[in-house]
């Protein structure tokens, strides 16, 4: 028997492989090799997880290594195994241990049924020990796996440890590991599997044999779906297929997840489309085609509303910022590959779309927008109100200034910001100066900076009205919101301050000027003397007035009886208040 498998598997057999008891074929096959044999529900990743190299997909380069390793006999001590989640890393590494320990090895590949591989696949087995990093990666949990080394398999050759996500363990753990995989018994294998290779010292990196798992191409995936989906006797529309594999982003197992979870919805009939969108909360494709047209239309409102009416409808913030991203994507492949893009795997019907929407926006533009959205999506990872930190990633799409990409056009508007802050602080220091000098009794009226004064708002008003805020100034400066706030120095303050926030009215107090926030944000500003003082400075340099500046919310300035929104104070004062529109 020895000389038998000594010729099938020259493995280095350190450790008494004469020991098994080879059962008999055709003698009883358990659980965990292919479907069909369980009671209860198993899930389809379950279920379909490959037992056999050659069963793995996507991975061929890095199969064909390990394979032939294994028929050489050439095992190493530590493998690393690196790639995003769902990429065959742990089902890789099992594989590997049972064919490593096979007593009937099938050209590189387990055989499935020796007593081994059946232990193996039971969990059953001492020879694989598999160990989470993530919930524990103590010293102390580590040192019990470091002490069972030093004893050889009593059964079969190798003592495989299968230490996933191991870059969570501590310095500790790693400098005990260390010294282990410095001089490994020769029966021991370590296989690490990371989704951080990055986080890993060097040492422990340096006597690794590395591997790195691809994501597995839509293409390779949609096609391992049909099979599942014939052999479970499912229909699907091809369509619905198309879009889970590419949902999945490269994971065999999350594509297998995804399509439990749409076939479980909808028990019976044909999985179309529309439901598969319906279970993963995915907006069509048209709504993100509308934001789209929002966004290049700087539509900053309707934008928010688009998002507003998607969140309403039950989808996750994250989700549309993540769906958003990969429409505006798929369109810059479209259009860089001249409309063809055969990576999109796009139907008919989305490339068409497509095409229209690719019309009106170049490629630059749209490297902006999926710039901005990532970081959006990244921020969004440790965000407390995730709303909040998309509506301001949306709004930022919306801003013109920013819309070149250029960051030489970009630094030249901040040197242009910085100027003005500079010119303002010198004014403000001359304003103040004749203030205590007593040099300026009553407030400079409008326009004294060059502008004119807007039409109609009558002459008359402005000299009877020694107020710091003219009514007339008040429309001036509703009229001008969004461009005066383009001045502050942080955009994002100034697009919320623009979008999210209006001036109010007040007949009793006329030298304030009340910035009504939507409720939510009133308590980001509400005492924020800087951002108050910077407001007041920019509202010196446009319109020579500096008026008190409350940061208030819409809810209690409507409770006021005195106070109204600046284009209403027209009608209720019966003053004349042209609105201007904005340039
Ligand atoms: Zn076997």
């Amino acid at each position: 028997m020895k000389k038998r498998e000594g010729d099938r598997l020259p493995l280095r057999i350190h450790w008494g492989g004469s020991h098994f008891v080879r059962q008999s074929p055709g003698q009883e096959r358990t659980g965990g090799l292919t479907g069909g044999e369980f009671v209860g529900y198993q899930a389809l990743y379950r279920k379909y997880r490959p037992q056999t190299f050659e069963d793995v997909k996507g991975q061929d380069v890095i199969i064909r290594t390990l394979r032939n390793q294994i028929r050489t006999g050439r095992i190493g001590h530590a493998y690393l195994f690196c790639g995003s989640r769902g990429t065959g890393k742990t089902t890789v590494a099992k594989i590997f241990a049972k064919a490593i320990n096979c007593e009937n090895l099938q050209d590189g590949d387990p055989c499935l049924t020796c007593r081994s591989c059946r232990a193996i696949a039971d969990g059953a087995s001492m020879n694989v020990i598999e160990m989470d990093a993530a919930s524990r990666n103590s010293v102390d949990d580590f040192r019990q796996i470091i002490d069972e080394i030093a004893y050889p398999p009593a059964d079969g050759r190798y003592k495989v440890y299968i230490i996933d996500e191991v870059h969570m363990l501590s310095g500790a753990a790693f400098n005990a590991f260390l010294k282990t995989l410095e001089e490994p018994p020769a029966y021991a294998v370590f296989i690490l599997a990371t989704t951080d290779p990055q986080k890993l010292p060097d040492t422990i990196l340096s006597r690794c044999q590395r591997y790195d798992f691809h994501r597995i191409s839509s293409d390779v995936i949609e096609k391992r779906l049909q099979e599942v989906l014939t052999q479970e006797q499912i229909e699907a529309e091809e369509k619905a297929v198309r879009y889970i594999a590419r949902k999945a982003e490269g994971g065999m197992r999350d594509a297998l997840s995804i399509m439990d979870q749409c076939v479980s919805f909808y028990t019976g009939g044909r999985l179309t489309y529309e439901q598969v969108l319906d279970v993963l909360g995915t907006a069509p494709r048209t709504q993100y085609a509308v934001m789209l047209s929002q966004t290049l239309q700087f539509d900053c409102s309707g934008l928010l509303t688009t998002f507003d009416s998607l969140l309403m409808s039950g989808r996750d913030t994250r989700q549309i910022i993540g769906d958003f991203t990969w429409y505006l994507r798929d369109l810059l492949l479209f259009k860089a590959s001249g409309g063809t893009a055969e990576s999109l795997n796009l139907t008919d019907e989305d490339a068409e779309e497509l095409l229209k929407a690719g019309k009106n926006v170049s490629e630059d533009r749209l490297m902006y927008l999926i710039a901005v959205l990532s970081e959006v999506a990244g921020d969004l990872r440790n965000a407390s109100n995730p709303r909040i930190t998309a509506e301001v990633g949306l709004i930022r799409l919306c801003r013109p200034e920013t819309s070149g990409a250029d960051p030489l056009a970009a630094s030249a508007r901040l040197d242009e910001v910085a100027q003005q802050t500079a010119g303002l602080s010198e004014r403000l220091n001359r304003v103040e100066e004749a203030i205590r000098d007593g040099r300026m009794i009553a407030a400079p009226g409008a326009g004294q900076d060059g502008e004119k004064a807007s039409g109609k708002a009558g002459d008359a008003d402005r000299r009877e009205v020694p107020k710091l805020v003219a009514p007339e100034l008040f429309s001036r400066i509703q009229g001008q919101w969004k461009n005066t706030l383009q001045a502050m120095k942080d955009p994002g303050t100034g697009s919320i301050m623009a979008n999210l926030a209006e001036p109010w009215y007040n007949s009793s107090d006329q030298e304030t000027l009340y910035v009504a926030f939507d409720d939510d944000w009133v308590k980001a500003y509400r005492d924020n003397q800087k951002v108050k003082e910077e407001f007041q400075d920019i509202l010196e340099a446009k319109y020579g007035v500096r008026p008190e500046v409350r940061f208030v919310s819409k809810c209690e300035m409507q409770q006021r009886t005195d106070s109204v929104r600046v284009q209403d104070a027209a009608k209720i004062e019966g003053i004349d208040f042209p609105i201007e529109e904005e340039d």
